[in-house]
């Protein structure tokens, strides 16, 4: 048994707040994506798999977990680490979420991982260090390539982070981390860093959607109708899947059709119509509609020309086939 103490930290209720709030961005966090933590003696207190940061406020989402049981299995069996159920401290029947390890490789006491779409923009790209140009001259930032979210990429994480020195991590295909030593000091990172990232979305056209679809379908999210207006723009959306959350709610890649199709059959949730806008299905979750948003924020941030990198079909595999993930889905339902 542990004897680790288990009181919550004076400041978790200011790290609720914080989560809240930027769990109810959608620029920078989608459905059950995104993660905060604290560090306290030991405990790492961190979001549990499945729940919303949005509603960090209206019900405990925070789980403590073994911290040194954690960094050990990090240094020694990353298949262990990958099972952060079984570094969870709690008896209240949550798991902590699947991107435990990646906040237990900083040392920082405050770490806050987002879904942050203008760093989407940036890190789809071919070359991100390209894309990001001199915006973060000043940061103490690194770049870690894409690798599926868990141990293996807090593995590659932490030999960036481990001097303490860093405090930025732009992570391929996926997101951002800010970590700090308390809250005011990690949200204002948070802040900073989105300034220095912000692009402003391309002027798309308006959707034109037909008036009377089939009723397995309605209208989708605006920003992604707009892409399915703009050629270059579509033509970047049907060039597969380019990063996680998208696999896991949308599905691999993305479809185009000329008209709506009549039956779902092996259709997508989520489908392009060319020219037109994009179609959700009726029984699509919350999470789906949140992602097909942010694939159409995402693309409205990056050059019509640019030059994305796409999951290989290994790694959307290996997102499809994930039992965490579909954890994480049951409770998001
Ligand atoms: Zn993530």
């Amino acid at each position: 048994m542990s004897d680790l103490d288990l009181t919550p930290p004076p400041d978790l209720q200011a790290l609720a707040a914080l989560s809240a709030r930027i769990g109810s961005d959608p620029l920078l966090i989608q459905a059950a994506g995104g993660n905060t933590s604290i560090k306290s003696a030991g405990v790492l207190w961190i979001k549990a798999s499945g729940t919303l940061l949005a509603e960090a406020e209206q019900r405990d989402i925070f789980v403590p977990c073994d911290l040194e049981a954690m960094r050990a299995a990090l240094a020694q069996d990353v298949d262990q680490a990958d099972r952060a159920q079984d570094f969870g401290l709690s008896q209240a029947g949550l798991r902590p979420s699947i991107e435990t390890s990646l906040h237990a490789v900083f040392t920082q006491r405050v770490v806050v991982h987002v879904h942050c779409v203008h760093t989407l923009a940036h890190v789809v790209q071919a070359d991100p260090v390209a894309a990001i140009g001199t915006r973060l001259d000043g940061f103490r930032w690194c770049l870690v390539p894409y690798a599926k979210p868990g141990a293996r990429l807090a593995v590659q994480v932490a030999q960036h982070v481990a001097s303490g020195q860093v405090n930025v991590v732009l992570l391929g295909n996926h997101g951002l981390i800010v970590a700090g030593d308390d809250l005011a000091q990690t949200a204002q990172l948070l802040a900073d860093v989105h300034d220095a990232l912000a692009i402003a979305a391309a002027d798309l056209p308006a959707p034109d959607l037909p008036d009377d679809l089939p009723p397995i379908w309605r209208p989708g999210p605006d920003s992604l109708s707009r892409i399915a207006c703009d050629p270059a723009r579509l033509s970047l959306a049907l060039g597969g899947s380019l990063y996680p959350d998208h696999v896991i709610f949308c599905g691999v890649g993305m479809v185009a059709v000329d008209t709506p199709p009549a039956e779902a059959g092996t259709l997508p949730p989520v489908i392009l119509l060319r020219g037109r806008g994009v179609l959700v299905a009726q029984s699509a979750s919350a999470g789906t509609w949140a992602l097909a948003q942010c694939l159409g924020d995402v693309l409205a941030r990056v050059p019509a020309d640019a030059r994305l990198s796409y999951l290989t079909a290994e790694e959307n595999d290996a997102l499809v086939n994930w039992d965490a993930e579909k954890y994480r889905q049951k409770l998001n339902g």
